[in-house]
C-alpha cells in the first residue's frame, strides 16, 4: 500500500466501451464519479472511480451530460457565496 501525497494528481487510463480506445483520466483526488467523453469516437460515459480503480463506465446520453453540467455550475455557484 501507499500513501497518497495530498495535491498529487493520477492518472487512470480508462478504455473506451464503445470503440475500445484508451484514454487517460486525471484524477485530483482518488475517487470520481461524473462524465467521461472518449477523445475519439466523442462517446459520453458515467464514470466511477474508487482508490484510482475504474469501478463502473456506463453509457451516457446527451442530455444527462447537458443536465449534470448544470447541476454542477449551480454546485459552483453556490460554493462562491
Ligand atoms: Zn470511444
Amino acid at each position: 500500500m501507499y500513501e497518497k501525497e495530498r495535491g498529487q494528481i493520477m492518472i487512470v487510463k480508462i478504455k473506451c466501451p464503445q470503440c475500445g480506445t484508451e484514454g487517460s483520466f486525471s484524477l485530483v483526488e482518488s475517487s470520481y464519479q461524473g462524465p467521461y467523453r472518449c477523445w475519439k469516437c466523442r462517446e459520453l460515459f458515467t464514470i466511477k472511480i474508487e482508490n484510482n480503480e475504474l469501478k463502473s463506465c456506463e453509457p451516457l446520453s446527451q442530455e444527462e451530460f447537458d443536465r449534470q453540467q448544470e447541476i454542477e455550475a449551480m454546485k459552483a455557484k453556490f460554493k462562491r457565496q
